[in-house]
């Protein structure tokens, strides 16, 4: 299908994208999200302003965390030894988005303001305290990605507000993973679950999880957390965690004919404890 007419503009630059936003349309980054939906006429914005070739919004620079330009594409994500060492869980997450063409166009920044509740970085980004950092007319802001993510393909960004970048802390102390169950024709996420564990010795010091796909928008797992943080991760806090993200998770569910609620909230608790082998390795 064709979308309906739009006009393009190409910005060279932060302020030239959000002078041109002040007059209405839609960024376009990777394309592979909005493309396919005004293909579908699920979306037809009067103005494309492609954002693609801004290079403030591409790269990864680590200076004590890390901070991921929006334009950066989920390969170059997960390819990056800096991210692979300092989140090794959103390395994990970017490789497994979709297939490799999929990845070499897609973009964090795109991933994060569509929100779609099946993707896979916003899982990590929630479960490792990321920030995301926005720009717009009235000036820049930062926003937790807990507080980021509000519903269903619903954000924190207001009309005409850019996403420039998302800062992470430094996890290289610590073990993280990001599983998945892929949607066999999508890729996209039927289940996902992030953790992050501080270890001290055979302890859990702290544990720090999210789980998304089966839910609206990525949920940060309090209960679970709780049942791991002071355990020795044996087997029956394990069991403990895999009952407590149900209930974390409960009052978030999604599902479908192939996949109900009550089966993904099931998997949620399978799928934190492989995520939690995973974590260590
Ligand atoms: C076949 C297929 C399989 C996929 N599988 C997966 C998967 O398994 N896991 C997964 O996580 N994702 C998956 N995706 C989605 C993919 O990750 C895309 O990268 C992502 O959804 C959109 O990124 P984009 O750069 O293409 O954004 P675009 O499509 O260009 O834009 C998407 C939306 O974000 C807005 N936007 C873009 N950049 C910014 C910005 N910097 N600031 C503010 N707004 C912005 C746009 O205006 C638009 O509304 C899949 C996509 C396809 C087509």
């Amino acid at each position: 299908m064709w979308p309906n007419k739009f006009d393009y503009v190409r910005a060279g630059s932060v302020d030239e994208a959000l002078a041109s936003a002040a007059g209405g349309g839609k960024f376009l980054a990777g394309g592979h999200s909005l493309l396919p939906a005004m293909k579908l006429r699920l979306d037809s914005p009067e103005q494309l302003i492609d954002i693609g070739r801004i290079p403030e919004l591409q790269g990864i620079s680590a200076n004590g965390g890390l901070t991921i330009g929006a334009g950066t594409t989920h390969d170059a994500i997960a390819s990056s030894a800096d991210v692979q060492a300092m989140c090794s869980a959103l390395a994990s997450a970017c490789g497994q988005v979709g297939d490799q063409g999929v990845r070499n166009f897609g973009t964090l920044g795109g991933n994060i303001a569509h929100a779609d509740p099946a993707s896979d970085p916003p899982t990590v980004l929630v479960a490792c305290g990321a920030t995301i950092n926005i720009q717009g007319a009235d000036g820049k802001r930062s926003v937790g990605a807990e507080d980021f993510f509000i519903d269903l393909f619903e954000t924190a960004l207001d009309d005409g507000e850019l996403i420039t970048s998302v800062s992470l802390p430094n996890c290289s102390d610590c073990q993280c993973a990001y599983v998945k169950f892929p949607h066999p024709a999508s890729r996209y996420a039927i289940v996902g679950v992030a953790v992050c564990l501080k270890m001290d010795g055979d302890t859990c010091a702290q544990a720090d999880v999210a789980v998304g796909g089966a839910t609206v928008k990525a949920v940060k797992c309090a209960d679970a957390e709780a049942a791991l943080a002071g355990t020795t991760l044996d087997e029956a806090a394990l069991n403990a965690a895999a009952e407590a993200v149900k209930a974390d998770i409960a009052e978030d569910l999604i599902g479908d004919i192939a996949y109900p609620e009550s089966y993904r909230q099931q998997m949620a608790g399978v799928f934190l404890k492989r995520a939690i082998a995973a974590a260590q390795g």
